[in-house]
């Protein structure tokens, strides 16, 4: 699904961030990019959400060259991205509305189908994230976890096949973290979704990762890669494999710091 091809990436005069750095991701598959601050975690989620480009090297998705952001690539920001004079449902519906008057192809070709769909869309994906009883209020009224919720949601309506998350239960309370961590494994696999998920959290990384891209001090060129199979499994929490995994990234993070 997704081919980085040595991968050259440096911010205006500063040494680069990647270099050469090559990578392959398989649809439907859950990565999670792991490493400390500063290593280039939200620089790689911006270049594959083509908002950064290259200085060097491609990026292919769906056999495509990116040159700009992508109609189905769905992006999750650190401070989920909600409008605060718009309620929970608008939030969600307004994400469907400017696609409609861009069109799919984020230029300007208005889609009938969106059109007719839109309504039951935003509902369906409302109450997919028990928010029905919290549609009307403001993101100021709401949870941090609710909030989150609510920018997952706006991100599905687009019915995206690709999902870009920085950070994004960082700033949640353990109990919302861990639901929202089992509900993205539910929705990925339903949907046959690839995520991307960029943490500093090793917890995090061997939750979310069936495979997981540990980045250290730039610049990245290879980067070491951990299998994580058994992510996903609703008892991995709770293995003794997972707490081994855990010791493991720990070994590879600790010279990074
Ligand atoms: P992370 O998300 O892993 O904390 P970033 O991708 O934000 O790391 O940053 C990687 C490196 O690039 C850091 O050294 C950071 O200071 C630098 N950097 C990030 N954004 C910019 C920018 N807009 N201009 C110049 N340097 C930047
Ligand atoms: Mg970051």
């Amino acid at each position: 699904m997704i081919a980085v091809s040595a991968l050259t990436f440096a911010y205006a005069d500063q040494p680069p961030v990647f270099e050469a750095l090559s990578w392959h991701v398989e649809t439907g598959d859950a990565w999670a990019v792991l490493g400390p601050s500063g290593c280039g975690k939200t620089t790689l989620l911006y270049l594959l959400a083509g908002l950064l480009e290259p200085t060097e090297g491609s990026i292919r998705i769906g056999g495509q060259e990116l040159d700009g952001p992508r109609p189905r690539t769905g992006l999750i920001l650190q401070d989920y991205g909600l409008l605060p004079w718009a309620t929970a449902r608008r939030n969600v519906e307004l994400g469907i509305e400017i696609r409609r008057f861009y069109g799919p192809d984020g230029k300007h070709a208005p889609v009938e189908e969106t059109a007719v769909n839109g309504p039951a869309r935003v509902s369906y994906w409302l109450e997919r994230l028990t928010l029905q009883p919290h549609a009307d209020k403001y993101p100021g009224q709401l949870s941090g976890g609710q909030r989150q919720r609510v920018a997952i949601a706006r991100t599905l309506a687009l019915e995206p096949d690709l999902l870009l998350m920085d950070e994004p239960f960082s700033s949640l309370d353990a109990p919302t973290r861990e639901s929202l961590q089992t509900l993205t494994h539910k929705l990925r696999r339903e949907a046959r979704l690839t995520t991307i998920i960029v943490t500093h959290s090793i917890e995090e990384a061997a939750i979310l990762g069936q495979k997981i891209v540990i980045l250290g001090r730039p610049p990245n060129r290879k980067p070491t890669i951990v299998e994580n199979p058994e992510a996903g499994r609703p008892d991995y929490r709770h293995q003794s494999t997972y707490f081994r995994m855990i010791k493991r990234l720990r070994r590879y993070l600790e010279p990074l710091q």
